[in-house]
């Protein structure tokens, strides 16, 4: 038996609406009639997510696929790029958080190998969660060192096992449109961040004029390990329904030109 999903955000049931042209079979895309969110209704079990269908996997697989289908776009869009975004693309979360988090324990779910809270000031003692063995191992040493650990599980487990109140800031970059239980894991979140805490988040940006240039093709598509396709309102929605308010959100972090965007958030009361 397939398994329909509601609406992440309302738990509106779209079983019978048309999945949007963006779907690919057998994975249907669906917006929900009642709040706008856009997700990916018959997501695989997590267990097949952890393993055959890891999310860099199926990266290298679509990238190799966009190439195929239209090279010329592929190296205009990727390749003269890729160095320059890699670098200019860690400088932004180092000075979101270097800004906005104040120093002291700080949390990356889904760290993969801890490069990114690796490379920041001592006064940070990082911790991560990551469901990868290989790459758990890897942070641990790289957190280990500095006073802060890593947890092997999913989210919602790593969470689980944290203590309550305990982390001046949470990073979530590239982990929320993979997430089926983002609403659980985004208040599971809430519940490890102290008073004054910041939580980062970036995600894809459905909403992007990219995405309705090029359509299927548009970079944000990843079946079907893509589950989340948040606009800046449902985003927006989506924290709210976590009892999280927004710090920051500005144009420049939402630019229909980007194909990402950027939040801030903290505990709202
Ligand atoms: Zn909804």
């Amino acid at each position: 038996m397939e398994e329909r999903v509601k609406c992440p955000i309302c738990g509106t049931d779209n079983r019978n609406e048309p999945a949007l042209s963006y779907s690919r079979e057998p994975w249907e895309i669906k917006e929900c009639k009642a709040c706008g969110m856009v997700y990916l209704e018959n997501p695989p079990a997590s267990e097949a997510l952890e393993d055959e269908l890891a999310w860099e996997k199926t990266f290298a697989n679509e990238s190799k696929e966009r190439r195929k289908r239209s090279p010329l776009l592929y190296m205009a869009g990727r390749a003269p790029k890729a160095a320059v975004q890699r670098v200019t693309k860690r400088n932004k979360l180092l000075d979101f958080v270097t800004k906005n988090i104040k120093p002291g324990p700080i949390l990356d779910i889904g760290c993969a190998g801890g490069h990114t809270l690796a490379s920041l000031p001592e006064t940070y003692i990082p911790f991560g969660i990551e469901i990868s063995h290989e790459l758990s191992q890897v942070a641990a040493s790289a957190f280990g060192p500095r006073g802060g650990a890593v947890i092997q599980a999913d989210a919602l487990a790593g969470l689980a096992q944290m203590p309550r109140n305990e982390f001046n800031g949470i990073i979530m970059t590239s982990f929320l449109e993979h997430d089926t239980k983002a609403k659980e894991t985004l208040l599971a979140v809430r519940r490890v961040m102290r008073e004054d805490a910041r939580l980062i988040v970036k995600v894809p940006n459905y909403a992007s004029w990219n995405r309705r240039v090029r359509g299927s093709r548009w970079c944000g598509f990843r079946f079907p390990d893509h589950v989340n396709y948040f606009t800046p309102d449902t985003l927006t929605q989506m924290l709210s329904k976590a009892g999280l308010g927004i710090v920051r959100f500005g144009i420049l972090d939402r630019l229909p030109t980007s194909d990402t965007m950027w939040l801030i958030a903290r505990k709202a009361h």
